[in-house]
């Protein structure tokens, strides 16, 4: 095992009039380096909340973050500005992300000025077109504006911003989310090779489990703030064992029409996340709800090996 990034007990609370909202609420995990953990779930589930306190783009309300075996829970502004050499974001609104008035060659060189990575001016423009050789845009669309561009291309580009310092760690937030299908395919790919090639550790953040599936080892289902499921990919896609997991498998379209799975509608009202008593959040709307479920919430706990679920009757919804 070669741990990269340990997360324990992250919490991200926002105040607002009503109380303070428990955006991400005592998340733990752990991330092998060269590897991939999804988060997966609804939007509003605190996903992209908790990518982007992982990358201290906004700070904590508690919790330890250890990249490298460093704790950098707390990092002073010059080390901060360090540690985004190799922690890096690709965002789900490309077009968003890039600012219209640059283009392509300026977006992508924008890391290299910041952080000086290059001697010289060859060295620049050199070290440009190798990074937009390797996320596959030609160097004809150097000069190109991101309007003048395709979603594919455009989060081409956001990618290429991400690699420009050579990271080891990349936020993927909803990264092939805006795109067609087959867009999404190559992006992935792409995603893939170079992950392969440089040995890149993604933490990424989906509501598509078709996605997440292609891409990750891990995964980690959140509701509403709060840790749900987590195991192996390979495992969540045989056994699922909170009921909230097993909606959202259910609603997965499936090709091979022989096999028939029923979906499970999630009826009920969604607990508030502001200030949200002691109680199962998922309570309200799972069907297998009992008394115990709205008085206590129940822990993240292995129901087998390297399986971990928070739900009070996983053994006995699940036989197990
Ligand atoms: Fe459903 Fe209760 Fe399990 Fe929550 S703890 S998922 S309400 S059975």
């Amino acid at each position: 095992m070669n741990t990269l990034l340990h997360v324990a007990n992250l919490k991200k609370y926002f105040s607002t009039k009503s109380g303070r909202l428990h955006a991400v609420d005592d998340i733990s995990f752990t991330l092998e380096r060269g590897k991939t953990l999804g988060i997966v779930g609804e939007s509003g589930c605190g996903k992209s909340t908790l990518g982007r306190v992982v990358l201290h783009l906004m700070p904590a309300t508690s919790g330890t973050l250890v990249f490298e075996n460093e704790d950098i829970s707390a990092p002073t502004p010059q080390r901060l500005h360090e540690l985004r050499k190799n922690m890096q974001m690709i965002f789900q609104d490309s077009f968003a992300s890039l600012n219209p008035r640059q283009c392509v060659s300026e977006i992508i060189g924008e890391p290299l000025q910041i952080y000086k990575v290059c001697a010289n001016k060859h060295e620049y423009r050199a070290r440009i077109r190798e990074i937009m050789d390797t996320v596959g845009l030609a160097e004809r669309l150097s000069n190109a504006y991101p309007h003048e561009l395709d979603g594919g291309r455009r989060q081409r580009i956001g990618i290429g911003r991400a690699l420009a310092l050579n990271p080891k760690f990349i936020v993927c937030d909803e990264p092939v989310s805006a795109l067609d299908v087959s867009i999404q395919a190559q992006i992935l790919n792409l995603m893939q090779d170079l992950q392969r090639d440089r040995d890149l550790t993604y933490l990424f953040i989906t509501h598509d489990l078709s996605v997440v599936r292609h891409i990750s080892n891990t995964i980690l289902v959140m509701y509403l703030g709060v840790a749900a499921e987590k195991t192996t990919t390979e495992e969540l896609f045989i056994h699922q064992y909170h009921p909230y997991t097993k909606a959202l498998l259910s609603a997965i379209p499936r090709a091979n029409l022989q096999y028939k799975q029923e979906r499970i509608l999630l009826r009920g009202e969604l607990t508030s996340p502001i200030e949200p008593p002691p109680m199962c959040r998922f309570a309200p709307r799972c069907n297998y709800a009992k008394e115990k479920c709205f008085n206590s919430q129940p822990p993240l706990e292995d129901v087998s090996p390297g399986h971990a679920v928070a739900c009070h009757f996983a053994r006995e919804i699940n036989g197990l």
